[in-house]
């Protein structure tokens, strides 16, 4: 056995590019490892990362991220890396809605003392969100759900003609599913691919009663997610290099040949979690792999209110283009509110102001006694936030292995079953790491 260190190129210093590192350093491995991770940004985190606002010193996120029970992969690196409990967990789900079309408020919430799919069952019979008629039907569809019934006409479908299939209403579509459609795979019903739903819902909702809570971040993404990997990794001994884009990859002599804005390195093995729309300087056996992508955005808000006004860590909004709103911690005001719009092509080209006033005017509507006001507002546009995950996308997501020796792929769009998220993005850095360990 060589006591030569096992050199390793990760491509990208986002939670996927930082899992695969930390996975590497904390496994048994057959060689010492000497990772250097190139980061075209002058920071790490992509997606996910945090900043200070400047005018209330609050700690902003480029957009308000969930992670629920079932996100097992991102626990055990929150674990590794020691940030697990900067996580505040629902004992089991609970989401209040708020209804402003109908004047009314509800709440669905899991029963947490039962198994599944008890829980489920006595959520959905206890709940007023839906009636007697929506909640047949949505137990029809959770029967379907756990007998496979669905999943041999749905390869190609999306999930509006997998609510069709199975004779959802479309009441029940509006209330319940098309929210869960929407904030999972940030897509409409009518472009969501129905495998991936399928999957994530058997997951979320039939393995693990603690599987559906939520787990909402205590502090900001980059404080509990990226610093302390980036700190462990230092610690570990792991090269990041800021500011670095990566021009060229060549591979040859069971070698890869890497040049970067800092110019040429020689690896033992690579990992790409960068980003796959921007990927033309891999070998073309790799790029034939990856297929077309275009993106979905999400529009963020942050609003400042002079007094409380949700006063919940999270609150569902139907009806409305506000779609879910969480309470912040914040230094300065009555209350911070982080406002988010998945699937927001129509929203994200309207002008900062226009997007905050809609936002708040459907706050303003869904609590009319209050008369809190609007003091300041921060908006941020992802346009890019995650790979348009339509049944076409589905079928051809690339795989960690590639055809070039010792390169494999990362990142959240490579295929698992799951949509482009956090659990997505560490799993698959997470497996790319044991493909290289599985190498030396
Ligand atoms: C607003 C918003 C809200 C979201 N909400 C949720 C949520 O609630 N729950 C959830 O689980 N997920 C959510 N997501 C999705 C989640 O953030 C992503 O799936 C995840 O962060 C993807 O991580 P990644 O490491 O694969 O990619 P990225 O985070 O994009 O990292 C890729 C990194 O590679 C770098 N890079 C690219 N090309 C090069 C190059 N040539 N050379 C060097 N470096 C390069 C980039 O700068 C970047 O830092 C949300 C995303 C957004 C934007």
């Amino acid at each position: 056995m060589s006591s030569l260190p096992y050199r390793v190129a990760i491509i990208g210093a986002g939670s996927s590019g930082l899992a695969a590192a930390v996975k590497l350093y904390s496994s048994e491995s057959a060689r010492p490892i000497s990772a250097t991770i190139f980061e075209s940004r002058r920071e790490a985190g992509g997606r996910t990362r945090s900043f200070t606002d400047g005018e209330s010193h609050d700690t902003l996120d480029n957009g308000q991220h969930l992670l629920l029970g079932c996100y097992t992969s991102t626990l055990s690196y929150l674990r590794t890396i020691g940030s697990k409990h900067l996580l505040q967990k629902q004992n089991s789900l609970e989401i209040p809605y708020m209804i402003p079309g109908e004047f009314r408020s509800s709440t669905l919430k899991l029963a947490a003392g039962l198994p599944v799919p008890l829980n489920l069952l006595s959520g959905l019979f206890q709940t007023d969100l839906l009636h007697k008629y929506e909640k047949i039907a949505a137990m029809r569809f959770g029967m379907g759900l756990m007998m496979f019934r669905y999943d041999k006409h749905m390869a190609h479908a999306s999930c509006a003609e997998l609510f069709k299939f199975a004779h959802q209403p479309v009441t029940l579509i509006e209330k319940l599913w098309k929210p869960i459609v929407i904030g999972t795979i940030n897509l409409p019903p009518e472009k969501a691919s129905a495998q991936v739903f399928l999957h994530l819902m058997r997951i979320i909702f039939l393995q693990n009663r603690k599987y559906s809570a939520m787990l909402f971040p205590k502090v900001g993404l980059s404080d509990m997610l990226i610093n302390p990997a980036v700190k462990y990794l230092e610690q570990h001994g792991c090269t990041i290099k800021y500011g670095e884009n990566v021009r060229s990859i060549k591979h040859g002599n069971n070698l890869i040949y890497l040049e970067s804005d800092g110019g040429n390195d020689v690896f033992d093995a690579l990992i790409f979690a960068g980003n796959y729309h921007d990927a033309s300087f891999l070998p073309e056996e790799v790029q034939e792999l990856i297929p077309p992508i275009t993106y979905s955005p999400i529009a963020n808000a942050y609003l400042w209110t002079d007094k409380k006004i949700i006063g919940k860590p999270i609150c569902g909004f139907i009806g409305t283009s506000l779609e879910w709103c969480f309470s912040k911690p914040t230094h300065t005001s009555g209350e911070l509110l982080a406002c988010t719009k998945s699937a927001a092509d129509g929203l994200i080209a309207k002008e900062n102001d226009e997007i905050a006033n809609i936002f708040w005017n459907d706050i303003k509507k869904s609590f009319p006694g209050s008369d809190a006001k609007l003091l300041r507002s921060v908006i941020i546009k992802e346009k890019r936030a995650t790979p348009l995950l339509n049944a076409e996308l589905q079928l051809h997501r690339p795989k960690t292995r590639t055809p070039v020796p010792h390169l494999y792929l990362a990142g959240d769009l490579v295929q698992n079953g799951l949509p482009m998220t956090i659990e997505g993005a560490v799993r698959n850095g997470q497996k790319a790491a044991a493909e290289v360990l599985k190498g030396i």
